[in-house]
């Protein structure tokens, strides 16, 4: 399967174009992420996005929350260009958004998006006058916006306003149906105003999160019922670890089956010294894993069980996935298709052949009591059988020459 094709009917929405990325109308779901450096450090800000472009992701916003971070996209957006990095760069706004907009310019033009909490942008009459400053700008420098709503900034206002016209109803709704409401009003009836300014519906996209899998569903499911806008899909919050990657998993998983999101972002809260990217290839594999799009060839592998005695088929595993990870940002400019490959890594004889076989490269291990051999399986049929103590080297080997041999060099396709 290409990585523009997508099996599963989806939501028809206005596609709206950030830089070079096209998010909706079609477009193939986008990963993006989020850095957790302090902007105003231009040269960390700069690395970690690159390591998140590398990674895969395909806009990356940062934190614009203060005037030293500010005065400092528009060096972080040219040290990326220096290094030939055009990821997009999205500014996520919360309170003085209206007064850094205004005050740097540069900065306002070096982003390719602004990201805007309805329920952030202040009280009062000045809400209404600093969210359409916001606007105003994005109409002056022709960019696209995300109206990001956050069950945990909700617009206060709104949501009193809504409790009290349900406490007067016959048949009130429950508290958490008026707070979903709350929700999916505040971005519709801010993205009307934002149109009223000016701002074309072509560069608005809209996001509801919640923290629950349950409500992000539901809310998401109505939300995308009464508007066509491009959605932004992510659980906010989704945690740490194994927690944060199955809480986001099952909710996206249930929407985009669904056909509604056109850009994910997963919430992942880093392991101490964990990798920032991680929370990339997690969106990445819950698209490639669904059959939305391909990014990288994921490696099958068995659990293991009391047939294997030792621990060589996981580390192989996971040595090869690795690898065709860390391969991925040269395949991905030199061979046309590498991404959709597929590579199987078993631990015995009683599935390793036959799963071996189906996928285009499969190795099947040794269990125990076994012969210490490996046999290898290139698009089906068994060319080879591995010894000794570099069997992974050796499977690299046959990884690299058929990647070679399989998939067209783009040079010769584009006749460079
Ligand atoms: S392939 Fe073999 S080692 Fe792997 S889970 Fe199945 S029986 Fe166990």
């Amino acid at each position: 399967m290409s990585s523009s094709q997508h099996p599963l009917p989806r939501r028809k929405s206005v596609g709206v174009r950030i830089g070079a990325v096209l998010v909706g109308g079609g477009a193939p779901i986008i990963v993006q992420s989020m850095t957790n450096t302090d902007t105003a450090d231009a040269a960390a800000t700069a690395t970690q996005i690159r390591q998140l472009a590398a990674a895969g992701s395909e806009l990356v916003r940062i934190t614009v929350n203060t005037e030293e971070a500010a005065a400092e996209v528009a060096r972080i957006r040219d040290r990326l260009e220096a290094s030939g990095c055009r990821v997009p760069i999205i500014g996520d706004f919360h309170y003085n958004g209206h007064l850094l907009l205004t005050r740097y310019p540069d900065c306002a033009e070096a982003l390719a998006k602004y990201r805007i909490n309805p329920g952030n942008v202040g009280f009062g009459r000045k809400k209404d006058s600093q969210f359409s400053t916001m606007i105003e700008k994005a109409i002056e420098y022709r960019k696209p916006v995300r109206i990001g709503v956050n069950w945990g900034s909700l617009d206060q206002e709104l949501a009193t306003q809504l409790m009290d016209d349900n406490a007067k109803r016959a048949d009130p709704l429950s508290a958490d149906a008026v707070m979903q409401e709350a929700l999916i009003i505040s971005a519709l009836q801010s993205a009307a105003r934002a149109e009223e300014l000016g701002l074309p519906r072509d560069r608005i996209i809209l996001s509801c999160k919640v923290s629950g899998v349950q409500k992000l569903i539901s809310v998401y499911r109505d939300l995308a019922a009464r508007c066509d806008y491009a959605l932004h899909l992510g659980l906010t919050e989704a945690g740490m670890g194994s927690k944060g990657i199955v809480a986001s998993t099952a909710a996206l998983g249930v929407l985009l089956q669904e056909g509604i999101g056109d850009t994910i972002r997963i919430s992942l809260t880093p392991e101490p010294g964990g990798e920032r990217t991680r929370e990339v290839v997690v969106a990445q594999e819950i698209l490639q894993t669904m059959g939305l799009r391909s990014f990288t060839p994921l490696v099958t592998a068995c659990p293991g069980c009391g047939r294997t005695t030792s621990t060589v088929f996981q580390e192989l595993a996971d040595n090869i996935q690795a690898y065709v990870r860390s391969q991925m940002p040269i395949w991905r400019e030199q061979y046309a298709g590498v991404e959709d490959m597929t590579l199987a890594v078993m631990g015995c004889v009683v599935n390793g052949p036959g799963e071996s076989k189906h996928a285009d490269i499969g190795i099947s291990l040794p269990g125990t009591g076994e012969a210490p051999s490996a046999p290898v399986f290139v698009d089906g049929k068994k060319v080879t059988t591995l010894r000794g103590e570099n069997i992974a080297g050796e499977f690299r080997k046959i990884v690299d020459d058929y990647v070679e041999k399989t998939y067209q060099r783009r040079s010769d396709k584009t006749g460079a």
